[in-house]
């Protein structure tokens, strides 16, 4: 069994390669760091950047059924009364008088001991306070003055505004019941304890769609819905082992909820959920009505029938999906060095859709014939890739490969002294580490038809 130490080497290996190359940092790590924050670096944002394409392009643009919007972070606090969230978006808190930590009343059995990392809390023999309410939004003054009236919440999910925008939508466009709202963007809560890396922060992003449909239809849509969100976590290249659905039973179901479950990933400290499907039933579009006194009922142009629509959620977590990819794609092997000796490589084994970068192009040395030649390669698959190539003439050949290995490159060019005679370039694989010699003029056939094997072979599974 994982002890939380063995859970610490595992998710440190993964933290220390993503500081090391840039995919994440401490947030304020200048100033001592600040707890549960995070700042993305250079290829973190691209891979962020591409899940983020990836559901907006399954979700948004794909669909005729779906419509995209950006909102505010900061709403009028009255949406905050209306969801709940002001009433009940509570954790139970205790708080440990031995080592002066706070906990969740309701995850003693899953987190570990501060002073006993072997033990967890509810082992540890820790003395603990009496559990009490605390509400995870964060207050805000919104405004000059510091009163009663100016405050305001930091939102704790981005799917509000969605519900308040729902007229909005139904009369600016062309929807018609069935259809959904999607937006991507920041959420906050107060967490009571942070852990695990990009897992549990205050500041996240979550990526929400909201359908409306006709009451009768939920159910249908509700399990039409897990199957798309589960089939999208798959196609990222998520191993389907470590991916399943855990549905709420009856008596954990959610004040709003008729139905609801958890997408879960198998993490190195343990199953955790990245998404979570929810039949919303008629929750939030009649809260909103009452709150607002502007009834959100629907007329059906068709059947003249007037209803409350009932609403399918999706809701996925950005910064947990990022931290599922890098999970799953770390691996540990042995390789080559210059010298031919065998040694212990990091490697990020992404699906190539989602690799920040496709193909690294490497002259041999820094001679002027080369480094054009090499330039010219990747420059003319800069335009294919969308970018996603990078040149690189720094170091030895051996630690360029393993550079790129670690940030999950799935092919590397090498343009060497023959090349200025045979006009062939070399092209080694991440993950079969196999190189083959090809002519200047088929590069891009024969690095498109590799980038084709590497994504069917994960199709396969
Ligand atoms: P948990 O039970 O883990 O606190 P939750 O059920 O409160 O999660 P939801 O309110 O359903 O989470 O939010 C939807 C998604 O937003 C989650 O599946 C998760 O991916 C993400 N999420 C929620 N809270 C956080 C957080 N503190 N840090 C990072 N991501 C989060």
């Amino acid at each position: 069994m994982a002890t939380g130490s063995s859970v610490e080497r595992a998710l440190n290996d993964i933290v220390s390669l993503c500081k090391r190359r840039g995919f994440v940092f401490p947030s304020s790590e200048l100033y001592g760091g600040f707890a549960a924050s995070w700042d993305y670096g250079p290829l973190g944002v691209e891979l962020k950047n591409l899940i983020k394409r990836l559901w907006w392009d399954e979700m948004v643009t794909s669909r005729e059924d779906v419509v995209g919007m950006d909102c505010a972070v900061t709403m009028n606090p009255r949406i905050w009364e209306a969801s709940g969230h002001v009433e009940s978006f509570h954790d139970p808190m205790v708080d440990c008088k031995t080592c002066g930590q706070r906990f969740r009343a309701d995850n003693l059995s899953e987190e570990y001991c501060p002073k006993s990392p072997s033990k967890k809390v509810s082992e540890c023999g820790g003395e603990l306070t009496p559990a009490r309410n605390f509400n995870l939004m964060f207050k805000i003054h919104w405004g000059p003055t510091e009163e009663e009236d100016s405050i305001s919440y930091l939102r704790p999910e981005t799917c509000q505004p969605l519900f308040t925008n729902f007229r909005n939508i139904t009369t600016a466009t062309r929807m018609r019941v069935p259809f959904g709202i999607a937006q991507i963007g920041k959420a906050f809560r107060n967490e009571i304890t942070t852990k695990a890396f990009l897992f549990r922060q205050r500041e996240f992003e979550q990526m929400e769609m909201e359908f409306f449909c006709h009451p009768s239809e939920a159910q249908e849509w509700y399990e039409k819905w897990r199957e798309v969100r589960l089939n999208w976590h798959k196609s990222l290249g998520l191993n389907p082992a470590r991916l399943r659905t855990a549905p709420h039973p009856p008596d954990k179901l959610a004040h709003y909820a008729k139905a609801a479950l958890d997408i879960e990933y198998q993490f190195p400290m343990g199953w955790g959920e990245i998404e979570g499907v929810h039949n919303r039933g008629d929750w939030d579009l009649s809260r909103h009505g009452q709150f607002s006194g502007k009834s959100l009922e629907y007329r059906d142009d068709r059947t003249n029938e007037r209803f409350i629509p009932y609403c399918v959620e999706t809701s996925a977590g950005l910064d947990r999906t990022f931290l599922a990819l890098m999970s799953d794609a770390y691996d540990q092997d042995m390789a080559p060095n210059d010298k031919g000796e065998m040694e212990k490589r990091d490697v990020l084994r992404f699906r190539p859709r989602v690799a920040p970068i496709t193909v690294a192009v490497f002259p041999l040395s820094r001679k002027p014939d080369l480094e054009e030649l090499a330039r010219k390669i990747e420059s003319d698959l800069r335009r294919v890739y969308n970018h996603r190539s990078m040149y690189d003439e720094t170091g030895s050949i051996g630690k360029r490969y393993r550079r790129q290995d670690e940030i999950g490159t799935p092919l590397c060019i090498t343009v060497d002294f023959d090349t200025l005679e045979d006009h062939a370039v070399t092209i080694r694989n991440r993950d079969t580490m196999q190189q083959i010699r090809v002519s200047m003029e088929t590069v891009a056939t024969a690095v498109a038809d590799q980038i084709r094997d590497m994504e069917h072979s994960f199709d396969r599974g």
